[in-house]
């Protein structure tokens, strides 16, 4: 400001009493018309515009809160300072939630989301406008896709100072209306040539992303990026593994990290392989077969046809033609021999002596025991068929089972139908379980391993075997098991045992049958444990806290009562799944004598796959069932870690069956001791 000597010595009183009395500005008389219009051209250009500026942003702000488009205005290094109510609405963040945050904070922490902010903060650096496509979610963790048009505010010398963005949430439906009506087509225009970005590919990434909101995993895995927003960077990092885990699909399946395995592991990693696994090769079998298959690329050298016959016709696993019903007589004339009646009156203890029975039997075990049970539930009253229509239906699976396998015949289906019924009769299940859950569960345990070729699902797929191909490698023996078992059933009324039942009574019954014969496949052991023990114990937690109690009706008077929660189709369908697979691999909790049998049995059938296996030149699923080398104890000690354990730990807090618990436990004590001798045995020789 200019001002000459003699008014800059004069003594300038205070400008403070005058604004205090009202005044917000102090005008210096001044008789020179030039310096007055200065003075009001100065007064225009800046206090004037200054108010007029402040007072036209009330109304933009006035109009902030009422319009339809989410508005965010952030710093320049992308803080939020501002959101209209619109914002709220669209994310379900409140602005005092809001302000403050990163700009960035509401996005999916995907694969792609650095990606897209790097684009866009380098236009905006720019001072260029950026339009695109945002995958955020809501404050309740559900997933939105927004689009997102993004202004840089510069300030005067270019700086810029602010960011203005305006979102656009759009769910699947409304990408796809909008697409096919062309209005986002025209949006999507202006973003790929300002971008670059392919049209396709956005468009098809909203789609994915909108698409998955249904699913319950990715409303899990929202729910976890929303609890990992105010979480310390700890937390944030356990739960990024979590969902790095969450995103495989294979989530039940244990892995074992091949070169993690120690030699005592091998049994272990041979069980993984051989019984859970459809793979042509196995864990650390990997090098072993490219080391095979290199011996083979060079007998071709020496020309030597290398080719081995994955090709199936010369795999006789499967019997072509199936047997027919027995002529058998007819059920009046079923007279049980009394040595054979004295073994069946403890058919409904967990001791009773199924190897026994097969003796007695001649090894028809499976016919007899099947009669016992199938009447002691008013199997054939439930059916409505005849005692006669029962002993053919036993009869005819019966007979299509192998007697020559060590395991796999029909004394291991009886005794996994003894198992089934013994379950059944404890209160717990009573009270969970309608009849026709009974029912269905003894039919299923009857048919669960027909024409079994005692070979493994590994086995069969290596072979390229016909029903390896049939069922695409995928559960291939419970599928034959279990179709099988259908048609041998309905092929003839002599023995359908189903033929009096309503349709839809039938396809009810069929379905429970399927469902739980597919469960035996050790394929998916952890995951029918795993969602067992999620939903089932939950609910017992409730009958233990004394609420959401009701009563079964079919157990003992204090027993009976049950949590509502158990009762229900899906979780009715979980205790049937752990049913049929505790009764399957049951041996190991049986008497001594009947658990060492049915080791001997398993070790000799996986022997004599190795040997085939070798024979033929296949890979060697389970190299440690080497005749030579073997050691049961191990094998059992291994089996029973790995997979029965757990599984007798939970069922055991479910279904109150100590008696065969104990069994378990002293066997295991048992296999250990043996274990230790045969170690001891091994190094005295060396
Ligand atoms: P399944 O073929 O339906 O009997 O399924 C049960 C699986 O567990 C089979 O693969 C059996 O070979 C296996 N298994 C049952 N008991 C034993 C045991 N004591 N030792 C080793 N494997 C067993
Ligand atoms: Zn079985």
């Amino acid at each position: 400001m200019a001002a000459d000597h003699s008014q800059a010595d004069k003594e300038e009183p205070s400008i403070l009493p005058l604004l205090n009395a009202g005044f917000n500005r102090r005008y210096t008389e001044n008789t020179n018309t030039g310096a007055c219009l200065n003075e009001l051209i100065q007064l225009e250009h800046g206090e004037v515009r200054l108010q007029c500026k402040l007072r036209s942003s009330t109304a933009t702000f006035t109009a902030l809160d009422s319009v339809s488009d989410a508005v965010e205005i952030s710093s320049s290094d992308h803080e939020i300072q501002y959101v209209n109510p619109a914002f709220e609405r669209l994310t379900g963040y409140t602005s005092e939630e809001i302000l403050g945050k990163s700009t960035d904070s509401l996005m999916k922490s995907d694969g792609n989301k650095q990606e897209i902010l790097d684009m866009m903060y380098s236009q905006l650096r720019k001072g260029k406008i950026w339009e695109g496509t945002f995958y955020t979610r809501r404050k309740n963790g559900e997933a939105l896709v927004q689009n997102v048009y993004v202004t840089p505010v510069t300030e005067y010398g270019g700086k810029v100072k602010h960011h203005i963005f305006v979102r656009r949430g759009t769910s699947y439906n409304q990408t796809v209306a909008l697409s096919e009506s062309g209005q986002l087509e025209r949006y999507k225009d202006g973003i790929d040539l300002q971008n670059g970005v392919v049209l396709n590919r956005r468009q098809s990434m909203a789609r994915i992303h909108s698409m998955t909101i249904e699913a319950p995993i990715t409303k899990v895995i929202n729910i976890i990026n929303a609890a990992q927003e105010n979480s310390p960077i700890t937390v944030v990092q356990a739960l990024d593994r979590v969902l790095e885990i969450l995103r495989t699909t294979e989530l039940y399946s244990p892995q074992l990290n091949p070169l993690q395995v120690k030699e005592e592991d091998q049994i272990t990693s041979d069980y993984v392989g051989g019984l859970m696994s459809n793979a042509l090769l196995v864990l650390s079998r990997d090098k072993e077969f490219r080391e095979q298959s290199q011996i083979a690329a060079f007998d071709s050298n020496q020309g030597i046809n290398p080719k081995r016959k994955f090709s199936g016709s010369d795999v006789t696993l499967s019997k072509v033609t199936h047997h027919h019903i027995p002529s058998t007589s007819p059920a009046s004339q079923h007279r049980v021999p009394p040595h054979i009646e004295a073994i069946l009156e403890n058919s409904s203890l967990w001791d009773f002596n199924i190897v026994e029975l097969e003796k007695a039997t001649n090894k028809r075990p499976l016919m007899y025991l099947g009669m016992s049970i199938f009447q002691r539930f008013g199997v054939p009253e439930f059916l409505g068929v005849s005692e006669g229509v029962i002993l053919n239906w036993l009869q005819l699976i019966e007979a299509n089972y192998h007697s020559a396998n060590p395991y796999h015949n029909s004394s291991h289906a009886a005794d996994v139908l003894h198992a089934t019924a013994f379950f059944l009769e404890k209160d717990r299940l009573k009270a969970c379980l309608e009849i026709s859950d009974e029912i269905a569960a003894i039919i299923a345990a009857v048919v669960h391993d027909v024409d079994h070729p005692g070979r493994t699902n590994s086995f069969l797929c290596n072979a390229g075997s016909d029903l390896a191909v049939l069922y695409n490698d995928v559960a291939v023996l419970e599928s034959h098991h279990s179709a099988l078992a259908f048609q041998l059933t309905t092929r003839d009324d002599r023995c359908n045992i189903f033929k009096e039942l309503e349709r839809d009574d039938y396809r009810q019954i069929r379905q429970t049958i399927i469902d739980m014969v597919l469960a035996t496949e050790m394929v998916r052991h952890f995951e029918h444990l795993s969602k067992f023990v999620n939903s089932i114990k939950p609910a017992m937690k409730d009958i233990d806290d004394g609420s959401s109690m009701h009563s079964g009706g079919r157990g003992t008077p204090d027993s009976s009562s049950t949590s509502a929660a158990l009762t229900t189709p899906e979780n009715r369908m979980l205790i049937k799944r752990m049913l049929i697979k505790c009764a399957d691999i049951s041996n190991p909790a049986r008497p001594l004598n009947l658990c060492i049998e049915w080791a001997n049995r398993i070790a000799q059938e996986y022997c004599s796959q190795t040997d085939e296996e070798k024979r033929r030149g296949l890979p060697v699923v389970m190299p440690v069932f080497e005749r030579n080398t073997l050691c049961v104890s191990k094998s059992q000690v291994s089996f029973i870690d790995y997979f029965v354990v757990d599984m007798f730990d939970a069922w055991e807090t479910f279904a109150d069956c100590s008696e065969v618990t104990t069994h378990l436990q002293n066997n295991y004590k048992y296999w250990k001791q043996e274990e230790e001798k045969d170690r001891r045995g091994k190094s005295e020789k060396k």
